[in-house]
């Protein structure tokens, strides 16, 4: 086993407030309209939008900018987020996201191919 370091989310909800895009696929649909307890098509016109660049949806943002299922510091789908929110940082991340997010680095235990 090799040491790795894992970002601990802390709620600062920057990743939910930033601009850009939330993508969303038909599973991460299915998942979230099942927690939300409306159908896929109601789930769709509610709260998706279409990409800029037409190759399908995200989420909707607020005027403000804030994605549509943020709750002051919590997420309304959290059991069922989307892959994007729930993989970043540590699966995905850009130049520069130290600067606004504020997970925590821990050390933990990864195979020491990781
Ligand atoms: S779905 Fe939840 S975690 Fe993802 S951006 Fe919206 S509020 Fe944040």
């Amino acid at each position: 086993m090799a040491a790795a370091i894992h970002y601990q989310c802390q709620r600062c909800t920057a990743c939910c407030r930033w601009p850009g895009q939330v993508r969303i696929g038909e599973a991460e649909i299915g998942a979230m309209a099942g927690l939300l307890e409306v159908t896929e098509h109601e789930f769709i016109q509610r709260y998706t939008r279409l990409r800029p660049s037409r190759d399908g949806l995200a989420l909707m943002d607020k005027p403000n900018g804030e994605c549509v299922f943020l709750e002051g510091r919590d997420c309304a789908v959290q059991d069922a987020k989307p892959v994007q929110c729930a993989g970043f940082p540590n699966t995905w991340n850009f130049p520069g996201w130290r600067e606004q997010c504020e997970a925590v680095p821990t050390l933990v235990n990864a195979p020491a191919s990781f």
